[in-house]
């Protein structure tokens, strides 16, 4: 072990995490085994128990969260490393970091924390010191050194998705809001409608929302979770001084994982944005407590909701599980039908903690399993609040073959609106 400050920079920065610490932590795990399934009080199924998909999938202990205790606190004390396990890596990355497991540490474990969600980051930074990282998230990290994402697309058209929305461009003009659009939503197609009804939701409220366009950045929140600590910083301070020239007081992202990113990943490398950041929900649910917004359309749909990992369990304690719920019901027409797994035991959507990239395999059956639960609740629809679920069930509906719609809650409101996508404020 090399005392308590681990150094897992790679570009020039410093990144400090307590491993004694977090060690001791790791020494409390019971093997109770409660990270395995749902929590006793929530099962609803045998088929729909399961909570921690490398366990589901690989059935092996040192895929699931106690497993994970056991060989983690053993490589940070030095009993164990890389040389007598050629296939730790595999098991390091084959793990969504969903925050079931640490959700199930808190309620069960007696003594102390077992921080798996850290653990699991800092033994990624090892693994990237190492070079033993998948190839796959290097040719990411890459990608957001080259071109400012995740996609390798590029960084010239990240604005396209906004013609016409009547946005200001804080590049020349000062807006009140900064609208962080992330990655996936600033390319991708088939999320366009979902991005556009974000951003237009707000322009028809009145508000005063400027982007910054092509010279959006990524978060940086992926590069951190699969190793590359010391890329965050940088993408903390460009995420800084965009807000500066904006003059922005409050930062908007419909993005999950930008959200987890600006609340969470910033204050943990000493980067806390000093603005307010909301989820677009958030956002949402405060205009319609003022009356700013109101619905004017019947949307006739019965709905099933995902809580996405990254605004739901990964924010311990401040879950965003009845936010979007208590929108979903204020739109006349929906109805909600929950699945099994909800609000703490939600099964992850399978993109999580660079899986989608390295293990797409894989990936894809954890959201065939999703879709599966989703479509036992007879919904029309599969709705959540993160465009990388959404792509991800988009894709598993598809590949079942199965006729559900999947949309982002803003799409919904943006229908119940009447359509906010003109740039006009309604
Ligand atoms: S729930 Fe926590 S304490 Fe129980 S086995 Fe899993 S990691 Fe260990
Ligand atoms: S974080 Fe999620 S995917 Fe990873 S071991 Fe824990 S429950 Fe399993």
């Amino acid at each position: 072990m090399d005392g308590a400050a681990l150094d897992t920079d790679t570009s020039g920065a410093l990144v400090k995490v307590d491993v004694d610490e977090l060690t001791r932590g790791l020494y409390y795990c019971m093997h109770c085994s409660l990270c395995k399934a749902v929590l006793p009080s929530e099962v609803g199924s045998d088929r729909f128990s399961e909570v921690c998909p490398p366990g589901a999938r690989y059935r092996f202990d040192a895929f699931f969260g106690s497993g994970r205790a056991g060989f983690y606190r053993a490589f940070f004390t030095g009993e164990f490393g890389f040389d007598e396990s050629p296939r730790l890596p595999e098991v390091v990355y084959s793990c969504q970091n969903c925050g079931s497991c640490s959700i199930s540490c808190r309620y069960t474990s007696a003594i102390g924390q077992v921080d798996l969600e850290r653990a699991t980051e800092i033994m990624r930074a090892r693994c990237v010191e190492e070079g033993l990282s998948p190839v796959e998230h290097s040719l990411m990290v890459q990608s957001m050194r080259q071109e400012d994402n995740v996609l390798g697309e590029p960084k010239a058209a990240r604005g396209d998705w906004a013609e016409g929305l009547g946005l200001k461009d804080i590049n020349s003009e000062k807006a009140e809001i900064l609208f962080h659009a992330g990655c996936r939503y600033s390319y991708d197609a088939d999320l366009r409608s979902a991005v556009r009804d974000a951003a237009g939701v707000l322009v028809a409220a009145g508000l005063d929302v400027g982007i910054a366009g092509k010279d959006e950045a990524c978060c940086g929140g992926r590069a951190y979770e699969v190793g590359y600590q010391g890329e965050l910083v940088k993408y903390a301070d460009d995420m800084a001084s965009r807000i500066r020239a904006s003059g922005a007081t409050t930062v908007v992202t419909p993005c999950a994982d930008c959200y987890y990113t600006f609340r969470r990943l910033f204050p943990l490398v000493g980067r806390p944005l000093e603005v307010e950041v909301l989820h677009i929900n958030e956002m949402i649910a405060r205009l319609i407590a003022k009356g700013v917004i109101t619905f004017k359309e019947m949307v006739p749909l019965r709905v099933t909701y995902h809580d996405p990992c990254h605004i739901g369990r990964k924010m311990y304690p401040e879950f965003m599980y009845e936010v979007p719920r208590l929108i979903l019901g204020e739109i006349p027409g929906v109805e909600l039908v929950e699945m099994e797994r909800i609000r703490d035991c939600t099964w992850c959507c399978g993109a999580g903690g660079g899986v989608l990239e390295a293990y797409p395999e894989f990936n894809d059956w954890t959201a065939g399993e999703r879709v599966a639960e989703a479509l036992s609740t007879g919904a029309d629809a599969l709705v959540s609040s993160c465009p990388w679920c959404e792509r991800n069930f988009i894709d598993a509906v598809a590949g079942a073959g199965a006729g559900m719609h999947v949309y982002d809650v803003v799409e919904l409101v943006g229908a119940a609106m009447g359509g906010v996508q003109d740039g006009n404020r309604k």
